[in-house]
């Protein structure tokens, strides 16, 4: 996610947080030392419901974190690569570079987060049998942390797709139909519905509640949740459609390339301005050598065009991802999506071979749907 930063690595796995996670971690405090911890034990100073609510937001992104971690560390134990945890304002996510092989694995890894959510919850409430009458700064925080856990393991067990829930719900489709892209439809139309549920409340709130901020954070959160469904299953349909479709078969094999060692004030005048180009593939002999694209030659000054070799300004090859032509589309479409990647340059053994472009990939898919290829009946 952009505007994201590393703040340190748990068991190998990289920890960012999102600036969105700043704005909500000060919205947090303050609600919770105007709202939440005034009205459960009255009479404290400001400044003391002021640490506690931020005490509070901080112990519950904790918690968030150890849901967060508690599905990576599944996922890789099942030999699922985690790239990363982002919290962000609607909590948190665990970057999983693939998709579970099997509904028993997506079970199990979507289960334990909720499952570890309600465990916190739980001890919070078995501590707090040690405070309670005490009427201190840490029976309040036990107390929130308690139902904020419960809540959140309840929340993320709704049966819709992103949610947790939607997971478990897909696996269990998937169990018993055996066929994957029918129980991403299942899951991910329950979780539009859920979705569309959490608007209707948030705007009936808005309009109906004593506090209206109630009604714009599940609109929010509702909001969230349709555009993830939404894009979960056009993801499927993707996948679905291009089954057992190779890179070879969508990528353009004369790929517009550029030799290294011309000028930029050459690539511009010769290949950028006649041919429209945004970008090129460089090469060095009939190897791979990088890739040029218009801000790369921005980031040069003017002045220096003329001077500048190409593989000067290039993005170097090892800083881009490649395909190989026999590799699954499927596998390529993860390399293209959520980054400003538009094309992926096609090398076999070091050799340059073509490029699969995000337009190709997009007609390839209207041609495949037109044809009605995507309804062919699977069995996963
Ligand atoms: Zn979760």
């Amino acid at each position: 996610m952009p505007g994201s930063f590393r703040i340190g690595s748990i068991a190998g796995i990289d920890i960012y947080v999102h600036i969105s996670w700043l704005i909500i971690l000060v919205f947090l405090t303050i609600s919770l030392a105007n709202g939440w911890f005034p009205t459960l034990s009255p009479g404290y100073p400001t400044s003391t419901y002021l640490l506690l609510g931020f005490v509070a937001a901080i112990l519950l992104f904790v918690s968030v974190l150890l849901h967060e971690l508690a599905h990576s560390l599944v996922a890789r134990s099942r030999g699922l690569p985690v790239k990363n945890i982002v919290l962000f304002i609607f909590g948190g996510v665990s970057n999983i570079e693939q998709e579970p092989h099997s509904p028993g694995t997506e079970f199990f890894m979507a289960f334990v987060g909720p499952l570890v959510s309600l465990i916190i919850g739980a001890v919070c409430f078995g501590l707090l049998t040690l405070v309670r009458g005490t009427h201190s700064p840490t029976e309040d925080l036990l107390t929130y942390l308690a139902s904020a856990n419960i809540l959140l393991g309840i929340f993320n067990l709704l049966p819709g797709f992103p949610l947790d829930g939607g997971r478990v719900l897909r696996s269990i489709v998937w169990k018993i139909t055996g066929n994957a892209y029918r129980a991403t439809q299942v899951a991910t139309i329950v979780g539009q519905v859920i979705a569309y549920l959490f608007i209707f409340a948030g705007i009936w709130l808005f309009f109906f509640s004593r506090d209206p901020f109630d009604g714009i954070w599940l609109g929010f959160i509702g909001w969230f949740l349709l555009s993830s469904a939404q894009s979960a299953r056009a993801q499927a349909t993707l996948e679905t459609t291009f089954k057992g479709v190779t890179v070879a078969q969508v990528m353009n094999a004369q790929p517009m390339t550029v030799p290294a060692n011309i000028s930029l004030q050459k690539l511009v005048d010769e290949h950028f301005l006649p041919q429209g180009l945004r970008s090129a593939l460089v090469l060095q002999g009939d190897q791979l050598a990088g890739l040029i694209t218009l801000s790369d030659i921005r980031h040069v000054a003017r002045e220096e065009w003329p001077q500048t070799p190409v593989g000067f300004a290039m993005i170097p090859v090892d800083r881009i991802h490649t395909v190989t032509s026999q590799q699954k589309l499927t596998d390529a479409l993860p390399l293209m999506t959520g980054k400003d990647v538009n094309q992926l340059p096609v090398v076999d053994n070091g050799k340059l071979v073509g490029v699969v472009t995000r337009d190709a990939i997009i007609r390839s898919l209207q041609v495949r749907q037109g044809l009605g290829l995507e309804e062919q009946k699977q069995r996963v």
